[in-house]
């Protein structure tokens, strides 16, 4: 075995330990039981300290996916996430995922190795040298530097505050290498841990807040809920329920928070969405930023409507328009607080109102079953020829966590694969990014230990395909469904300059996805046909193996951007997509 060549003092263990192992303490005092991360000067041993103190870690080939898994874990546990980098590179690429846990309000702890500060600030060209705490900073909700390995256990416990306390967020701790090596009696380390007081402190909504809010849903005539991921985060799964289905309320769930109602269940409005934003005159916000998905309040939205809004965060009020009942505080205790004023009241709902949308909705549904319908016989598939065998698998494994990330891929699977389970759809989410996939679906598999299916655009997989393998090595029940119409968008388009070069959009139509299962020891499929996927999808989530799917769809299918066309500045030239 090779020695670590450092020429400093040697410590002995058990009577002496370093800020490596306090670390890995730390972390496992504070109820962390799974690591991701990517490990490399001067971070390796911290990891082999984690498995020694009865961590898993989880080691990744690209560190953003590794954080990408963390914060899908803090989404699904409603506990840190953490990642574990190395400093320069790998700390920036963690970081993007950090920053979109951030941004998307999961919580995670990014722990990154970093060169000794003193040298840093110096500028004297050290190893791996860059400022990450400051690089960190502006992009994370709190960010500690441990400097000494006896700050190690209270940044630890801070940042795990941070991170679920509030509005959850990514939390850094930039872990300098003098500290990450420095020796200290065991028992004099020992007295350095605490156990934190209450980590998540929930705090209650005002009185007066939830009064406004009773009265104006019950008062209302044409009552709707708009449920968020901040809802499905919450795990308030049967209080939402009871308001639902005690005061026939209809529903509407942004797309991580499909199933926390059933998308298929009577009051759900998923259909109607035109109808609920153009008509509704109070809507209920519960965990949702009225955000550019929500065309800011705005343009549709009936202009004599009113919000309530449930959101943890008070800066998050009237951010685009004018909230007539916040309700600033935790979900649970928020949702207690009005389910216990509402006892006694009754709604004065138009009696009309759920049947007319019950009635659009069984019209619409009709039209997309005969939609799914039709495109179920095209050959080569197109994506509702694909999603024709998906959805009656995945929505007869109600258990299955999906995974969906993609252009067209991830609208139409959205649109098609009714969801009945809270939390059970990781999308790209809030900044509607490229390159969640693989990470995302080995933090699912291992923060829930059920079955994972990924449905993914060729180009989105190309993002993180390279993690494929951890699942393999991990041997997780993971299946990935690869829709391969051989480009960004799609297969088509054409170099406007004459040239002989690919179009920036084009990839390859037949590249054999499939094969990269061969190559890790994964089962793997190449279908052509909505029979083969059908067959080949129930084998691959009743083997619980790490499974790989090919599906061959035709270049053409798909068009550019999928359902967000719109936010692409108006074209100069004429390209076909
Ligand atoms: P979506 O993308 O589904 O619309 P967003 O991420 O935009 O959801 O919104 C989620 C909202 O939920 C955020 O504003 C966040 O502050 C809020 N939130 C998250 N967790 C809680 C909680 N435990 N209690 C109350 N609000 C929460
Ligand atoms: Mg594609």
């Amino acid at each position: 075995m090779e020695k670590n060549s450092s020429s400093a003092a040697v410590p002995k263990f058990p009577e002496q330990v370093t800020g490596m192992y306090i670390s890995a303490q730390a972390l496992k005092r504070a109820g962390i039981k799974d690591v991701y991360g990517l490990v490399g000067i001067p971070v390796t041993e911290a990891a082999f300290a984690m498995q020694k103190v009865g961590l898993n870690f989880y080691g990744f080939r690209f560190e953003q996916q590794a954080g990408m898994a963390a914060a899908t874990h803090g989404f699904l546990t409603k506990t840190p996430g953490v990642l574990l980098t190395v400093s320069s590179l790998g700390f920036m690429n963690g970081l993007t995922a950090t920053a979109n846990a951030n941004v998307n309000c999961y919580p995670m702890i990014q722990i990154s190795g970093a060169s000794d500060p003193a040298m840093v600030d110096m500028n004297v060209g050290t190893y791996e040298q860059l400022d990450q705490l400051n690089t960190a900073r502006p992009l994370v909700k709190a960010a500690f530097r441990c400097s000494s390995a006896k700050d190690i256990p209270a940044a630890v416990a801070r940042a795990y505050r941070a991170a679920v306390s509030g509005r959850p967020g990514g939390v850094y701790i930039d872990m300098a290498t003098p500290a990450l090596g420095e020796v200290l009696d065991a028992s004099e380390a020992e007295k350095l841990f605490f156990t934190p007081t209450d980590p998540y402190s929930a705090t209650a909504p005002n009185e007066a807040a939830v009064e406004r809010a009773v009265e104006l849903l019950t008062t209302a005539k044409k009552p709707a809920i708009l449920l968020g991921k901040g809802a499905a985060y919450a795990q308030v799964d049967d209080k939402i329920k009871t308001l639902v289905e005690k005061y026939n309320i209809p529903y509407l769930a942004m797309s991580m928070a499909k199933g926390l109602m059933p998308d298929n269940g009577p009051l759900s409005a998923l259909s109607c969405r035109s109808t609920i934003m153009e008509q509704a005159d109070v809507v209920m916000v519960i965990g949702a930023r009225i955000n550019w998905m929500l065309s800011f309040g705005k343009g549709k939205w009936n202009k004599e409507g009113k919000f309530i809004q449930l959101d943890v965060e008070p800066q998050e009020i009237d951010r685009n328009v004018a909230i007539a009942a916040p309700v600033v505080g935790d979900m649970g205790l928020a949702l207690d607080m009005i389910l216990a004023k509402m006892e006694g009241k009754s709604m004065s709902a138009d009696p009309a109102w759920v049947g007319s949308l019950q009635a659009e909705s069984k019209e619409k549904n009709a039209k997309f079953a005969r939609r799914i319908a039709e495109a179920s016989t095209a050959m080569p598939m197109n994506h509702w020829t694909a999603l024709s065998a998906i959805k009656p698998v995945l929505e007869g494994n109600p258990d299955v966590i999906l995974v969906n990330e993609g252009a067209n891929t991830l609208d139409d699977t959205r649109d098609a694969v009714d969801m009945s389970l809270p939390r059970h759809r990781i999308d790209c989410a809030s900044w509607s990014i490229m390159g969640m996939g693989m990470g995302s679906t080995v933090g699912a598999a291992v923060a829930t230990g059920k079955s994972v299916v990924a449905v993914e655009g060729d180009s989105a997989f190309g993002f993180s395909g390279m993690d494929f393998a951890t699942a393999c090595r991990y041997k997780l029940p993971v299946t990935v469904v690869i829709f391969n119409n051989g480009g960004i968008y799609n297969g088509i388009a054409e170099n406007p300059g004459g040239g002989d070069q690919p179009a920036p959009t084009t990839l390859d139509i037949h590249a054999r996805y499939d094969l990269i299962g061969k190559a890790f020891g994964a089962d793997s499929y190449y279908v052509e046909n909505p029979a083969d996927l059908k067959k080949a999808l129930e084998a691959a989530i009743a083997s619980r193996r790490p499974t790989i799917i090919d599906v061959q769809l035709a270049a053409d299918s798909g068009k550019e951007s999928g359902h967000i066309g719109y936010l692409n500045p108006q074209p100069l030239i004429e390209y076909v997509v």
